[in-house]
Order: C-alpha cells, then structure tokens, then sequence
C-alpha cells in the first residue's frame, strides 16, 4: 500500500494536470538576459523582470566576484548574530539615501521581506486592508500575522473607504494597516497612491506600499512612491533586489524607528542567514547605478512604448498598462497557451498567464521588454506576434 504522503501527493498532482495547472519548468542553459537559450536554441526573451538588464551587467558581475574574494561566499550567520558585514550596512544606506528615507533594512528575498516586515507590525489584534490583487507574499504575510484581513475589490477606492470606515467604527481593532502593490503585476496598472493615502489620513491607516515593480522602473527608479511624492506620506516601502536591480533580496525602507523595530522583530532578520557578499555587493552596485544615471530607465520606457504600440497597431488588445508590463489579452486560457507555444516554436519566449492567476477567460500572453533588447529583437517579436495572431485568429 502506498504511502499516506503517496497517495496525498499523487492526489494533488493528479488534481493540478486535470485543471491545466501542473507546470513543467523551463530550463535555462544562459544568462537571464535579452536572448536566452532553452534545450540549445536561442529565444528573444520577454519573460523576466531583469527590466534595466542589470542581471547581466559586467560592473555588478565584477563587484560580486571582488565581494566573494573579500568576505567569502557565505555570510557564515544570521544578520543579529554576526552575519551582517559592511556590505550590508552599505547597501542600507544607499537604499534609504535612493528612497529618500531615514533608514532601510535589507533581507534575503522580497518574499520573505514581506512576511517578516508584514507579521512584525500587525497582530491579530489588528485588521489590515489589502486589494484584491496584491501578491502571494503579502497575502501570506497578512495570514501570518493573525491580524482581521479585509480586502477590498481592486484599486476601488469607495469599496476601501467604506470598508476602512466600518473597521474603524467597530472600534474591534487595535491598529490598522493598508497594503498594496505599487505596480501590480499582471496588468501593469499602478496603485492610486494618492487616494489611498488621503483615506488613510482620515481613518488613521498605517500605509504599506509593496513597490516590487515600481522600484527602479518608476519615479526615474526610485519607485512608485516618488513618482507621487509621497515619500513623507507613506510609512513603509518595501521592494525588491531581484526585479530592476537585477540580483536578489528584499528591503524595507522607512523611519529609522521602523528599521530599529524590525531589526530586534522581523524574523527572517532573526533566524535566517544573511544574504551573501556576492549579492549584496551587486546589489550595492546596482542603487549606485541607478543613483548616478536615468540613462537605463529611459532605455526601458522607450522599448515598452515601441513594443506597445507595434502590438497595438496589429490590432491586439493589451491591458491597461501604465507600465512596461505589457500583457496581450488573448481570453481562453487553451488558446493563451497555444499562443505562448507558437511563439516559442518561432523563436519569442513569453508567458502565457492564465486562470487562477487572473480572472477566467482573460488569459494572456505577459510580455516584459527590459532596456537590454534593442529594436530589431522587438521588431522580430512583433513579426512573430503577427503570424501567430493571424494563425490564431486573433487578429486579422
Ligand atoms: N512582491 C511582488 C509584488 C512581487 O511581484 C514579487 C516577486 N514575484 C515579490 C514581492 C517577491 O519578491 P522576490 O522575488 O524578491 O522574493
């Protein structure tokens, strides 16, 4: 007889194939970059977060490698032990300096950044209103901290005051938090910074702002937050190393209150190894460069503009993207996935985005241009997209 384990996994796995939600991974034998190669054969890739193309950039590439022969390849203990280096002091402060903070506090992901910084400040004495659409980790980080979450429909801001009015009048919570994404990262849409801040102010919200997507894309890279200019507004930013800076690691950046709180609380600071010397000094390297230029911002918004409007001018439907996220909506989540299959048989790899992750029937094809592709890479996707659209039917 089998297993309990077995047949529990057995089970799910049998349950995933059924709903079209057993993904098989694809592996790459390359750099992350703007071509990539899988099983030997070299794709335009429109795939990854690596918007500034820093992933591959020789000057973090060289700091890492200075970094492992300085501090070695591992940081040897968690950051309250003695795990943190100078790097990581350094990192910090050129973080808080590019967010226009006092202080910062970097982690090991953005994933677990959220947990630890999210379940650190609310309790489940608490409520904390979150959108509908925010990602997995705030999700988790929210479950984890015991506080009442109350999630309002997506970006809808009558639906949060009114439910922020009612948790306030029911007097049930001690604090009370809302959280979202800057940029969120299936349609490419941005938070309305502007009217959640003004609703927090009225029913005395703590602000959280997951700046994933916006931080080195938005605001000439310091994010969404100061694209709005609201650095004095909203209490705490959290981002990520690993999307336009290129490497890995998360971070939260606010008062230096803030960062003293989370140093003696956040437990992934507590009890999980520090990020190592090769990381953090590229990552180090990366705000540097992001501080001293604009040039690969700039890069980045005129290849999304150019590839937007080349898939917009063949008559596809994109999102409503006000970023360089660019998701063709294709709908039925069969053809989405056939769609993603032709492009890669033709030599373009992109995702297709399906059902739990968005809504039924609104699959889609996400689509990342970074700053590395240059014109003729885009304009061989555009080509691809128009044969496989014409293919499909989904243009004409
Ligand atoms: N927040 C958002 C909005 C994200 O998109 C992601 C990455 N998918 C994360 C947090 C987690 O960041 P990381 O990949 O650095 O763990």
């Amino acid at each position: 007889m089998d297993s309990p384990l077995t047949s529990f996994l057995q089970n799910e796995i049998q349950a995933k194939k059924d709903k079209g939600l057993y993904n098989e991974v694809d592996i790459l034998s390359s750099e992350n970059g703007p071509i990539i190669k899988i099983n030997d054969r070299e794709l335009i890739n429109l795939a990854s977060n690596n918007y500034l193309g820093l992933a591959t950039n020789p000057a973090l590439k060289e700091a890492a490698i200075d970094a492992i022969n300085t501090f070695g390849v591992g940081a040897g203990a968690v950051r309250s032990i003695n795990g943190t280096m100078t790097l990581h002091q350094e990192l910090e402060t050129a973080l808080a300096e590019f967010k226009g903070t006092q202080a910062a506090l970097a982690f090991q992901s953005g994933f677990n950044c959220n947990m630890g910084a999210i379940s650190a400040i609310i309790d489940k004495n608490d409520a904390v209103l979150s959108d509908a659409l925010n990602h997995a980790s705030i999700i988790d980080g929210c479950r984890l901290s015991g506080a009442k979450i109350i999630r309002y429909n997506h970006s809808d801001m009558e639906d949060l005051r009114q439910k922020a009015k009612e948790a306030k009048e029911s007097q049930k919570y001690n604090k009370m938090m809302v959280i979202t994404d800057g940029v969120f990262s299936m349609d490419g849409d941005v938070a309305l910074l502007p009217e959640i801040v003004e609703i927090a102010e009225e029913f005395g919200l703590m602000t959280y702002v997951d700046d994933a997507h916006g931080s080195g894309v938005m605001g000439k890279g310091a994010g969404t937050v100061k694209h709005f200019g609201l650095q004095d507004k909203v209490d705490i930013q959290m981002g990520t190393l690993s999307k336009a800076v290129g490497v890995i690691g998360g971070y939260v950046a606010g008062k230096q209150l803030l960062i003293d709180w989370l140093k003696v609380s956040a437990r992934p600071f507590l009890f999980s190894t520090a990020s190592t010397p090769a990381d953090t000094a590229a990552a180090l390297t990366a705000i540097k460069q992001l501080k001293a230029s604009d040039q690969l911002q700039t890069q980045l918004w005129e290849n999304a503009r150019y590839l937007q409007k080349g898939l917009k001018d063949l008559g596809f439907t994109l999102s409503p993207t006000e970023t360089p996220i660019t998701p063709v909506i294709i709908g039925d989540e069969n053809i989405a996935q056939t769609f993603s299959k032709r492009l890669m048989e033709e030599g373009v790899y992109a995702k297709a985005i399906v059902f739990p992750t968005v809504p039924l029937g609104t699959g889609r094809i996400r689509n990342m241009p970074t700053a590395a592709h240059n014109k003729a890479m885009l304009d061989r996707a555009i080509e691809v997209y128009e044969k496989v659209g014409k293919e499909l039917a989904i243009i004409e």
